[in-house]
């Protein structure tokens, strides 16, 4: 049976499976394929953490493009600014000697620092130049300014006199950390010295730390953006969920047979409209189903009543019967014949009555079994002697074969006697003169009987209707007892009644084998059967080509 959701026994396992990191990918897997809500709500967050991903790449990438891109402009300005200052200083100058010269330059400097807010300034002669003694010494404020400085740079800034170049780079802070940065060279003239290459460095550490806030903002707000997706879409779907959960449980009960159930009808919406229609399907089979069943009530109470009713009259026709049969001598030959015939005919009437009865208290379930300790192999003996005469009269062996079966079992004598008596009375009277062979075997849950013929048999289409009521392969064929066809119906209702087996197996021309199987005791559950079916003697059968049926599986 299904444990409502939610219970303590339902959810202690769950949480010590959480408790197992080694069980989650298992239960993630189970919990996908079982909840709707778990897998609306990681589709929505997978995909809305998707989309806030990229659009906060982008944003990052074109905010940090934009912040270059400034930084650069500003830069390219400050560093022209201070290259046209340097070069009205140097140019305004009448320095000659070398110490002038290399005064000239520091002030050069110093206006290039003042102008570019930038303290990184580095002034290297032009090579390829004239060597001259009053030529100051190349001068850098930033480290190994050679090796920051590209080659290529260089290459472009001692080609082209006038013009300024770029290049990022990556500078070296106060404390031997890194940091990005951009140098920018150009030429400047000396008077006296000649061409020197001008380069100025300025660091981005500002537009990185803005970058990198930026970046930190938009992480935070993606994932709290993402987490706050998963808290309302898990809200969401709770609205749905919820009232869809309540209509699946509502259909299971009614599934299982509890017709009274509905689903409650709240508002106007879709879920509402489901509901209403739900209940109107179930309104309606519960009608009809009441319907059939006044119906089928009526009907076994008719049949039992007409049986009843019969009884009386038929009582009285058997007693006048009677003594017309006993009579029978003294009359004329046809009409002798005639007191005979109506004498069958009502044996025959009243043994169907007794049957009808027998099925209609089935139907009506008013059976109550009479269980008492029962030995179903003195049962067997009990049977085949009643039934010994007429095998004789059809030249029929009848053998018990008990391995087993000695022990007592809770059943209930009269109705498995009754069963005994209509599979070897039918054994005899299809086993057209060859032996029938009863076994009784028993293992510790349960009990069998087997009932075997090698008569007539049965194709695979006549074995799966045996067990129909009024139903006979071939009512033209003769019969001494029974007849009425509803034998086997009945100890199939008593097999069932006692929680047991009766199943057949047979095969035209080779015969037939009827095996009952009975739990030893009255709440006990059948598992398999101590006797083989179809019987052991059935595989040579099979292979000469005979087509053998089987029916009657577990039934209850
Ligand atoms: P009845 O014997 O009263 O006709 P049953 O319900 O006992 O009714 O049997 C129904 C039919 O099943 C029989 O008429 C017969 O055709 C078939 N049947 C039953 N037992 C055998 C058997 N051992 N061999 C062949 N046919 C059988």
């Amino acid at each position: 049976m299904a444990r409502p959701a939610g219970t303590v026994q339902g959810t202690v396992p769950q949480l010590t499976y959480w408790s197992r990191p080694r069980t989650w990918p298992r239960l993630v897997r189970a919990s996908w394929r079982s909840s709707l809500q778990f897998r609306t709500i990681t589709v929505s967050v997978a995909l809305s953490g998707l989309a806030i991903l990229v659009v906060g790449v982008y944003m990052s990438v074109s905010i940090g493009n934009d912040l270059f891109q400034s930084r650069l402009s500003q830069v390219l300005f400050e560093s022209d600014r201070a290259t046209s200052a340097a070069q009205s200083l140097l140019d305004s100058s009448d320095a000659t000697d070398r110490v002038q010269v290399q005064n000239l330059l520091s002030s050069a400097r110093t206006s290039i620092s003042a102008t570019s807010s930038s303290r990184l300034v580095a002034v290297l002669r032009v090579p390829g130049q004239d060597p001259s003694t009053v030529a100051p010494l190349d001068s850098s404020t930033f480290g190994q300014s050679t090796g920051v400085i590209g080659a290529d740079l260089r290459t472009e800034v001692q080609a082209n006199d006038g013009d300024q170049f770029w290049q990022s780079v990556t500078l070296t802070g106060n404390e031997a950390e890194s940091m990005p940065g951009i140098v920018v060279g150009s030429q400047i003239a000396v008077p006296v010295a000649g061409r020197y290459e001008l380069y100025i460095a300025y660091s981005l550490q500002d537009a990185e730390a803005t970058l990198l806030f930026v970046q930190q903002t938009l992480g935070v707000a993606g994932v709290t953006l993402v987490l706050l997706i998963g808290v309302v879409s898990w809200i969401v779907v709770r609205f749905v969920v919820t009232p869809l959960r309540v209509a699946a449980e509502t259909s299971q009960k009614l599934a299982s047979g509890d017709l009274a159930v509905r689903i409650p009808e709240k508002g106007e919406d879709v879920i509402a409209t489901l509901a209403r229609s739900f209940n109107g399907m179930a309104d309606s089979l519960q009608s009809q189903i009441r319907e059939l069943a006044d119906l089928s009530e009526v009907q076994q109470r008719f049949v039992s009543d007409v049986s009843h009713e019969l009884r009386t009259p038929l009582t009285t026709i058997r007693l006048a019967g009677d003594v017309l049969y006993d009579q029978r001598a003294s009359f004329p030959p046809a009409t002798g014949r005639t007191a005979e015939l109506l004498h069958t005919q009502v044996e025959r009437f009243e043994l169907l009555l007794s049957d009808l009865l027998e099925i209609s208290r089935y139907d009506a379930g008013s059976v109550e079994l009479e269980s008492e300790p029962t030995n179903l192999v003195h049962l067997a003996e009990d049977a085949i002697d009643s039934l010994r005469s007429l095998a004789e009269s059809k030249g029929s062996d009848l053998r018990l074969v008990a391995p087993g079966g000695y022990l007592n079992a809770d059943v209930d004598p009269r109705r498995i006697r009754r069963v005994l008596h209509n599979l070897i009375g039918n054994a005899i009277e299809h086993g057209e003169g060859k032996p029938v062979v009863v076994s009784v075997d028993s293992d510790a849950s349960a009990v069998a009987l087997a009932v075997r013929d090698y008569g007539l048999g049965m194709s695979q289409g006549e074995v799966a209707h045996v067990f129909d009521r009024f139903w006979r392969a071939d009512p033209s064929r003769q019969r001494t007892i029974g007849g009425t066809g509803l034998g086997l119906a009945i100890a199939r209702e008593d097999a069932s009644a006692h929680n047991g087996w009766l199943q057949v197996w047979s095969s035209p021309g080779a015969g037939s084998c009827f095996r009952l199987t009975l739990p030893r005791t009255t709440r006990g559950r059948l598992e398999s059967s101590p006797i083989p079916l179809p019987p052991d003697d059935a595989a040579a059968i099979g292979e000469a080509g005979h087509v053998p049926g089987m029916s009657g599986g577990p039934h209850d």
